[in-house]
């Protein structure tokens, strides 16, 4: 069977489902904060799990490619875009009761920080200003200041794509900046639970906000990024060699920061195209307006190559493609 009529197929499908709000051709560089990217096929929102659930078996069914989508804040898509279905899960209630919270894993995880902090718990304050969702927030355990979402979460239930489960905190296999979520592509995180401690709430408030002022500063709201486009190294996988340049002080928890290594490749100020290497942070990129998603994997496959040459190792990037990205 070819794509195209098991598309049109899974459309009439999804239009069918209840609660499912089904566009067409939908501009996927206004859903991706890069504001990069071509149109999705299709796209479907849903607040309700088990519309969720069936637009999914029906994508499997018709073997419709099908990609879940947060808030677009780590995510390049290509700039040809989607061929299959974007599919969101739009649900964003917290609640709160003694030391535990619930999100949904639509909420934003600036509004479950707010809420902790609100609430005098302890645990997610230096999570502040984070952007996206909670969802993707656990799928790729966000993190901060030497803490993680990973750290507070109790469950986390989800849809791997033939039931609905729940899995407690061990289960969730977290690492650094993944998780079991991360590691199968396809599966739908629809809510967790937190614990937090309690603590002095104006404490907390003051910690968020000294964050969310400096990453005001480094990350300015309107800029076109996804934070650090590489994730940082733990120092036992690195060649002894390259250990041995890195002075003490550039190690922290075990790890360093790639934008050590890519600053001494000369990445500070590179550009290709729209897409440029901010002059203060080796490991930022952003679009400056009219960038493309080609300009911008170039650029980062020309750090990897040089990164490779100079220190032979691979840096790996936290940002994650949509799309077809082959040449
Ligand atoms: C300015 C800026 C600063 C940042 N700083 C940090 C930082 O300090 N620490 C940090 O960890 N990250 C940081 N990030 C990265 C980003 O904020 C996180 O990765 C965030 O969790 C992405 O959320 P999102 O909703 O935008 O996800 P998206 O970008 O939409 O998706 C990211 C991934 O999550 C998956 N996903 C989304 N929702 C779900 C779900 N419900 N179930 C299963 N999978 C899902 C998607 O399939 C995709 O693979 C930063 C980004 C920006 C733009």
């Amino acid at each position: 069977m070819s794509q195209q009529p098991n598309l049109r197929e899974a459309e009439l499908g999804l239009r069918a489902i209840e609660g499912l709000a089904v566009q067409r051709d939908v501009d996927l560089s206004g859903l991706t904060r890069f504001g990069i990217g071509g149109p999705a096929d299709i796209l479907a929102d849903t607040d309700q799990p088990e519309a969720f659930a069936t637009a999914v078996r029906l994508c499997r069914e018709h073997r419709a490619p099908y990609y879940v989508l947060g808030n677009g804040t780590n995510v390049i898509v290509s700039d040809a875009g989607f061929r299959g279905v974007i599919l969101r899960f739009t649900a964003c209630s917290i609640d709160h009761a003694g030391a535990r919270l619930e999100s949904d894993a639509g909420a934003s995880l600036e509004a479950l920080v707010d809420t902790a902090v609100e609430a005098s718990l302890k645990g997610l304050e230096t999570l502040a200003r984070i952007p996206g969702s909670v969802g993707a927030a656990v799928y790729g355990n966000a993190g901060a200041y030497g803490h993680s979402i990973s750290e507070s979460v109790e469950w986390v239930r989800f849809f791997d794509g033939e039931t609905v489960r729940q899995v407690d905190n061990a289960g969730c296999e977290f690492e650094y900046r993944g998780s079991l979520f991360k590691r199968n592509k396809g599966w739908m995180i629809f809510r967790c639970g937190l614990a937090l401690d309690l603590a002095d709430g104006k404490e907390l408030r003051k910690i968020a906000d000294d964050i969310t002022a400096v990453r005001d500063e480094k990350f300015p709201p309107s800029m076109r990024c996804a934070g650090s486009i590489f994730k940082n190294l733990h120092v036992k996988d690195l060649p002894p060699e390259v250990v041995s340049e890195v002075p003490e002080r550039a190690i922290r928890e075990g790890k360093v920061a790639s934008a050590f290594f890519l600053d001494r490749v000369g990445a500070k100020g590179m550009r290709r195209g729209g897409i440029v290497i901010a002059d203060y942070h080796a490991n930022l990129i952003y679009n400056e307006g009219d960038g493309t998603a080609a300009e911008l994997r170039s650029l980062i496959s020309e750090l990897k190559a040089k990164i490779a040459e100079r220190y032979g190792f691979e840096v790996e990037e936290e940002v994650q493609y949509v799309g077809d990205f082959s040449p």
